[in-house]
């Protein structure tokens, strides 16, 4: 594997998923081995912000994320809002995952907007970067968006999912868009359609590791779980470089250097902070 000008960051994934916590420092070192040197993990309930801060503390190269996913609303406790403060107070942090969703079954629509514009909130009051979760409801998000006052830390669109037509609108306030694995499977034409489309400075990567591995061909080795179930990991971020490289025509090095731009842009005060 030739070595890469600069370092890789993934910047989504979950690293307290129990089957990556169990062997953290096994995927962390092949991770860095093959050139990722940052990991923004991204807590999804209440119950995971503990887990996210204690392997934050215990790793300086993890940037941790505390939000409440949109698949998990109807669980939160009376103090969640609290807790989420308490977290991102506790360490340099940003906010996620957080967002919409119309995918899922069953889903209260007046509560995931409820608990995603109250998160919005935290992240302009304390100019922290925000990972967005979006999943069949762009004119949704784009409404609340819209809504809103501009995020002065800015966001990811996490696994970027809309249209072609939104990258502008998006772009304009102030949006990264993130691609992962599933970018290299040939049926998912959207993405394939929209990737050489995002302005060049506002393209990032992730492995959304444990979730979305990449097709069996781009990953480091063939990670299962117990049930055999294919686990994403976050060292499969350098064949996902490779492969995001040969769709945009581009050499591995210089998407790497402009990745590396990109996140220095985006996240240089999170990735300095843990230095
Ligand atoms: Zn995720």
């Amino acid at each position: 594997m030739k070595a890469l000008p600069c370092p890789l960051v993934d910047v989504h994934l979950h690293l307290q998923d129990d089957f990556l916590a169990a062997r953290l420092e096994e995927v962390v070192g092949l991770a860095r081995a093959g050139g990722v040197e940052w990991f923004c993990s991204n807590g999804a309930e209440e119950r995971d912000w503990p887990v996210v801060l204690a392997q934050a503390r215990a790793h300086p190269e993890i940037v941790p994320c505390f939000g409440l996913h949109p698949w998990y609303v109807s669980e939160r406790s009376p103090q969640w809002l609290e807790q989420l403060e308490w977290h991102l107070e506790a360490i340099p942090s940003a906010v996620g995952e957080i967002g919409l969703d119309r995918w899922k079954e069953p889903r209260d629509e007046a509560a995931q907007e409820e608990v995603f514009r109250a998160q919005l909130a935290v992240a302009r009051r304390r100019e922290l970067p925000v990972m967005i979760h979006c999943v069949r409801a762009w004119g949704w998000l784009m409404e609340v968006l819209r809504s809103e006052a501009a995020l002065p830390a800015g966001f990811l669109l996490h696994a970027y999912g809309g249209p072609v037509e939104l990258i502008q609108p998006l772009a304009e306030m102030g949006a990264y868009f993130s691609y992962g694995g599933s970018t290299l499977d040939e049926r998912k034409k959207l993405r394939r359609e929209t990737l050489p489309q995002i302005p060049r400075d506002r393209l990032l990567l992730e492995t959304d590791a444990p979730d979305m591995p990449p097709p069996p061909a781009h990953c480091v080795r063939a990670l299962q779980d117990a049930g055999g179930r294919r686990v994403n990991e976050p060292a499969n971020l350098r064949p996902i470089l490779q492969g995001v490289a040969a769709l945009l025509g581009m050499e591995e090095e210089e998407l790497a250097e402009q990745l590396w731009a990109n996140s220095r842009r985006f996240l240089g005060r999170w990735l300095m902070a843990r230095t």
